[in-house]
């Protein structure tokens, strides 16, 4: 692996961590020449995925635009830029094999996987990829949140599945 930094291609792998589900391999380098470090990951590649939007019309799955929507969901949180990275990689994996997939669908597993990584990156995400309707849809995913946590209060269920 070349070395963003030098361009000189002669690294060794310092640290070899596979992520929580499994599914991608980061791995930490080092430059032998500059002495600098960097991260390559490895993961299952996708390829062909076609995006189905809500009024029917297909385009390419694009990941630069989910991370960025992600990114935006994780402005000024505790979530380090490694993690998204991990992320959108884990998201890709599980649309391995798919040739198309709703954005519906990429929005709910986006949740899903960000749920676990900060739960204000979360909320956030979910209020503009699940346009909440009103107010009391927002207030209400919010409560599931809350509930998850303190003892069951009988509260409301529905919203508490969401990407699950
Ligand atoms: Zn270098």
């Amino acid at each position: 692996m070349k070395c963003p930094f030098c361009r000189c291609d002669n690294d060794r792998v310092i640290e070899t961590r596979t992520s929580d589900d499994g599914f991608v391999i980061r791995r930490r380098r080092a430059c032998q020449s500059c002495k600098k470090r960097y991260t390559t990951y490895e993961r299952i590649e996708i390829v062909n995925i076609r995006v189905v939007k809500r009024d029917g019309t297909r385009v390419p799955f694009d990941r630069e635009k989910l991370r960025q929507g992600i990114e935006r969901a994780c402005w000024k949180r505790p979530v380090r830029e490694a993690q998204i990275s991990e992320l959108v990689a884990s998201l890709e994996t599980r649309l391995e094999g798919e040739t198309e997939v709703s954005t519906q669908r990429v929005g709910e597993l986006a949740m899903e996987l960000l749920r676990k990584l900060d739960e204000i990156a979360y909320i956030r995400f979910a209020s503009v990829y699940q346009d909440f309707a009103n107010v009391q849809d927002f207030a209400t995913a919010l409560q599931s949140m809350t509930s998850e946590k303190v003892v069951d209060d009988g509260g409301t269920e529905s919203a508490a599945n969401v990407g699950e």
